[in-house]
Order: C-alpha cells, then sequence, then structure tokens
C-alpha cells in the first residue's frame, strides 16, 4: 500500500505556453435612435474611419481628437461580423485550452446587450455573441464536456440566473493558484444549442423578476455567463502528433500515453451601463445604494487604470466584479474587448468616458497560459489496474 496522492498532487498542473497577449478593442457605434433624431440641437459628434481602425471624436467644432483601436465597426456592422473579429478568436483560444473573456463596457442604451446578449428568437441573424460563441462550441468536433453558470452582480451580490433561489453566491479562491470560482452557483451541462438557449431565456426571466422585486433595471446589473470546456484525451508517445483539435503552436505536446485533461474557461461579460447613476437619475435609490451600483465598475476602472500604468497594486480585491475579472485583466486569459456608444452630441461626456476606458484597456498585456493536467482519476484508475494485474501475476 503506498500513497500515490503525495506524488501525483505535486505534478498535477503543468503550464504548457506562457505567452503575452495585449486586451483586444473595438469599438462599436450604435445608429442613430428616435431621441438622438427628435432632438433638433443634436448632431453627431463621432467620425469613424474603419478603413484604418480610427475614430475621431468631435470637442466642440473646432477641435476633434482622434483615437486608434483594434477595431471600429459602424452602425452598418453586421453581428455576425462582430462576432467574428471580437469573439471568435477568444472561443478558439478557449476551444484550444486557454481561459478567454469577452466583455462589453459602455453606456446604458448603446448596444451592450444587442451586441452580447441578444437572442435573435425573431431573426436569427441578429443574434449576439453569446449565442453564436455557444454555436460554435458545440460545433467543435471531439469530446468536450459543456457547461455553464448564468449569474448577475448587483449591489455587490452575486445571485444566481439559472437558480433564483440563490442570492448571494460566494466567491471563492484558490489559496495556490489563484483561480476564481463560484462553488455554489448551478452549473448545468450543455446539451445543445436549443437546450442553451433555453437556459439563457430562463436566465432573462428569472433577471426580470429578480429586479422587479428589487425595483431596479438590468442596466444597473453585471450579467455573466461562464462556460466551462473540459476535454479528456489520451497522451502520445514521444514523436506522435497530440489529439487536439488543431495542430498549431498551442497544441500540446506528447505525454508518454498519459490520460490527460484540458481545461478551459470562456466569460462573456455583458456590464451595467457604464454612466454615473447620480447624473442619470435613478429615482427610488438611496444615496448610499447608488455608491454600491456604482462600486464594482469604479473599481473595474481603477483596476484597468492601475493595469495600464504598470502600478505595482492592483485593487482587484475591492469589489466582486474585479475579483470575478482577476483573471481577465492582467491575468491569463485572452481577453477581448468591445465599447459601445451612441453617436449624439447629447451624450458626449459619457461617449468620451467610455471612450479613455477603451484606451487604457488597450494597454494591458496578459500572460495567456495553456493549462494542461494530469486525468487524476483515470490515471489512479489505471494505476490501481496495474497493481491488481502484478499482484495476480505474482499469485500465479
Ligand atoms: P444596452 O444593453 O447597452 O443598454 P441595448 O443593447 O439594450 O443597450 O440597445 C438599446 C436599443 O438600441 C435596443 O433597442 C437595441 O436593439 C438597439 N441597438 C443597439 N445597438 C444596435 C445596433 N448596432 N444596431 C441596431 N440596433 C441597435
Ligand atoms: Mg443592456
Amino acid at each position: 500500500d503506498f500513497d500515490n496522492d503525495g506524488i501525483l498532487h505535486s505534478i498535477i498542473l503543468i503550464f504548457l505556453t506562457t505567452e503575452p497577449a495585449r486586451v483586444r478593442v473595438s469599438v462599436r457605434v450604435r445608429p442613430r435612435n428616435d431621441e438622438d433624431l427628435a432632438d433638433a440641437d443634436s448632431y453627431d459628434c463621432i467620425e469613424l474611419q474603419p478603413e484604418v481602425k480610427r475614430l475621431k471624436l468631435r470637442k466642440n467644432n473646432w477641435s476633434s481628437e482622434s483615437y486608434q483601436f483594434d477595431e471600429v465597426f459602424t452602425e452598418s456592422a453586421s453581428q455576425k461580423r462582430v462576432y467574428e473579429v471580437v469573439a471568435k478568436p477568444v472561443v478558439e483560444s478557449v476551444l484550444n485550452g486557454f481561459n478567454g473573456t469577452v466583455m462589453a463596457y459602455g453606456q446604458t442604451g448603446t448596444g451592450k446587450t444587442h451586441t452580447v446578449g441578444r437572442l435573435g428568437k425573431e431573426d436569427p441573424s441578429e443574434c449576439g455573441i453569446m449565442v453564436r460563441a455557444m454555436k460554435d462550441i458545440l460545433a467543435t468536433s471531439g469530446s468536450f464536456n459543456v457547461e455553464i453558470s448564468y449569474l448577475q452582480l448587483y449591489l455587490e451580490s452575486v445571485q444566481d440566473l439559472l437558480l433564483p433561489e440563490k442570492n448571494n453566491i460566494h466567491i471563492a479562491e484558490d489559496s495556490k493558484t489563484g483561480e476564481v470560482s463560484l462553488p455554489g452557483a448551478a452549473v448545468i451541462k450543455v446539451r445543445d444549442l436549443d437546450h442553451f438557449l433555453q437556459l439563457l431565456q430562463i436566465g432573462e426571466a428569472n433577471r426580470h423578476a429578480a429586479n422587479t422585486k428589487l425595483n431596479t433595471e438590468s442596466s444597473r446589473s453585471h450579467a455573466i455567463l461562464m462556460v466551462y470546456l473540459q476535454k479528456t484525451y489520451q497522451g502520445k508517445a514521444e514523436n506522435e502528433k497530440s489529439s487536439l483539435t488543431k495542430h498549431n503552436k498551442n497544441d500540446v505536446p506528447a505525454r508518454n500515453g498519459a490520460p490527460m485533461l484540458i481545461k478551459s474557461k470562456l466569460l462573456i461579460v455583458d456590464l451595467a451601463g457604464s454612466e454615473r447613476i447620480d447624473k442619470s437619475g435613478s429615482e427610488g435609490h438611496m444615496l448610499e445604494e447608488a455608491k454600491f451600483i456604482n462600486l464594482s465598475l469604479t473599481s473595474l476602472g481603477k483596476c484597468i487604470n492601475a493595469l495600464a500604468e504598470n502600478s505595482p497594486h492592483i485593487p482587484t480585491r475591492d469589489s466582486k466584479l474585479t475579483r470575478l475579472l482577476r483573471d481577465s485583466f492582467g491575468g491569463s486569459a485572452r481577453t477581448s474587448l468591445i465599447i459601445t456608444i451612441g453617436p449624439s452630441a447629447r451624450n458626449r461626456a459619457e461617449t468620451a468616458s467610455t471612450i479613455m476606458f477603451g484606451q487604457r484597456a488597450m494597454k494591458i498585456v496578459n500572460m495567456v497560459k495553456l493549462k494542461e493536467e494530469y486525468d487524476y482519476e483515470s490515471l489512479c484508475r489505471k494505476l490501481e489496474n496495474q497493481v491488481d494485474h502484478l499482484t495476480a501475476e505474482l499469485e500465479r
């Protein structure tokens, strides 16, 4: 009788690839809406130069400032194109074993939910990033196990949108790896795309019900979809090709026939409106509550600033949102941010602040890591079988 645990635990996690990957930032402008059109004094304060990925913000009639982004989407950009540029590279990376984040940031009414969360029930060509990402994940050949959690973060409290009875979910952190998990949240195995659409719809209904009860709007809360991917495969002997989906530099080398496990996580985040609460006149909220609503977004802004300035201290522990996004900014995930803005000068102050948030995020470089583990359970099973086999041999 010998103790496997000690030996195996010490070798269970291997980081195979570590490489720098800058946070990608795209900007999307929504079409002029009725309010923009009805406002006689309003004019467009932004000018897009999509071919050079630049955006000009008119400060007044005489001066404007120009900003560089990774991509600039005009009001006529299709949902499909936005997905392909913003999210698809992250999804592919997650399928290859890296963690990934896609997040939308912007003022209420500028198209975050349209971009990220739209189901496209009436018109499937209009569905957003969550649905398209899941479609690609489920269509990938190979034995992936796909599970999701769907959460809302409001007033520093995490609510489960799939299991609404659970409304104060604890955020746990692994003391060694720093990995964040939500042990109390429902984790549901996704069977197919229809099943996923049902789950999203349930989530939306629960979000609506919870917000009615709390007397708030969904623009005040963050919606967070977590997708957990897991793939087991047999490590090949040296010199043999790996069994992963793609043969590129992210590919996993041979592991001498050991059963291996690749785990990765995709976070898709539809943030609360970035506008300052006191300006938008939220009725029925006390000042203290308004401060609390702002806390997570304010903390996120502080972390982005600190990271952009290479500050030695990043205040990730200040809010639930920044704890949840620890891996996404300054961590090991591949991250793509889409900022959404309105075209009209009416919103100039919020538009300028959203642009600055995006500009700072572009300076952040994450160190993406491919995580591979020995499949501990099947390795133990294999060892036990070997021991049984040897014992039988000896007794013969
Ligand atoms: P947010 O989630 O940022 O508050 P929404 O996604 O709810 O904003 O968008 C507000 C409204 O504008 C919705 O009716 C949405 O359909 C519309 N809209 C936003 N972006 C676009 C776009 N790019 N094309 C067409 N309609 C859009
Ligand atoms: Mg929204």
